[in-house]
């Protein structure tokens, strides 16, 4: 999903840093860590407050997080404010299901999570790929089984060469790692879409139908597999049905879909 630029995150430099300091040989990067705390110390991204450490969220901005549990709708994962019995599922998904069987998303994008998300997309912040790596982990529960295949949502070759890393294949390979789950990187962009973010959902459908294929090369790895796709933000889910679309064209058995943030469409619950 495309989301507003990072207007909101004030710590560029300091991650840029911090990212020159990774590259340097282990005991020099040990002392030159400290020197970067003590120069430029590490901040929630949340609320810009001190931290103990790169990646670390202050007590008030765990606070101000939202995290999604049960009950919600069985196949989107959208919350329901009160029980409506097992296998309910929402009015959206009941007129339309999405092509994907599940979802699950760890937070409600609001502004606690934009500025987390935007940081971790358009600023560097890298630094917190373990601690969503937990949280998706946590939100994935259902359907994070022996056997699965975790599969991120591609970005189009030019739109990465500009952000210079897919902050999905980032999430998919932290939870790969936490999981001991393969990723593959099955899907491509065969096209650049517009942003989606300030598109109705039927324009976002359109926007992003045929915009994904498989690679031939690795066509084989996706037979009769369950798949969990793995994307920072679902807001209608056009995106992860059409990429879910396609890999059972291609021979997956099941798709279900985990996202760090899910956007709450009007009349849902909090
Ligand atoms: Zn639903």
């Amino acid at each position: 999903m495309e989301i507003g630029e990072a207007t909101s995150v004030p710590v560029k430099g300091t991650i840029r840093a911090r990212d020159a300091v990774r590259r340097v040989s282990p005991m020099l990067r040990r002392y030159s860590a400290r020197a970067l705390d003590l120069i430029l110390p590490p901040q929630c991204p949340i609320t810009g407050e001190r931290v103990a450490s790169p990646g670390q969220l202050s007590v008030s901005g765990w606070s101000r997080l939202n995290f999604i549990d049960d009950p919600a709708c069985a196949r989107c994962g959208a919350p329901f404010a009160h029980e409506n019995g097992e296998g309910a599922e929402c009015a959206a998904c009941i007129a339309e299901p999405p092509s994907f069987d599940r979802a699950r998303a760890a937070v409600i994008y609001d502004d606690a999570s934009h500025k987390l998300i935007v940081g971790f997309k358009h600023s560097d912040r890298t630094d917190l790929i373990a601690l969503f790596a937990t949280w998706l982990a946590r939100a994935g529960a259902p359907f994070l089984r022996e056997g699965t295949i975790l599969v991120p949502t591609p970005l189009h070759a030019r739109r990465l060469l500009s952000r210079r890393y897919n902050q999905a294949a980032l999430l998919a390979n932290a939870l790969g790692r936490a999981k001991g789950a393969p990723v593959v990187n099955v899907l491509r962009r065969t096209r650049q879409t517009p942003p989606q973010q300030s598109l109705s959902a039927a324009a976002r459908q359109r926007n992003v139908a045929g915009a994904f294929d498989i690679r031939p090369e690795l066509a084989c790895d996706i037979a009769d597999a369950h798949i969990v796709l793995i994307d920072d933000v679902l807001t209608t889910g056009a995106t992860l049905s059409a990429c879910a679309r396609v890999l059972k064209k291609g021979g997956a058995a099941s798709v279900d879909a985990l996202v760090l943030a899910r956007v709450m469409r009007s009349g849902e619950a909090i």
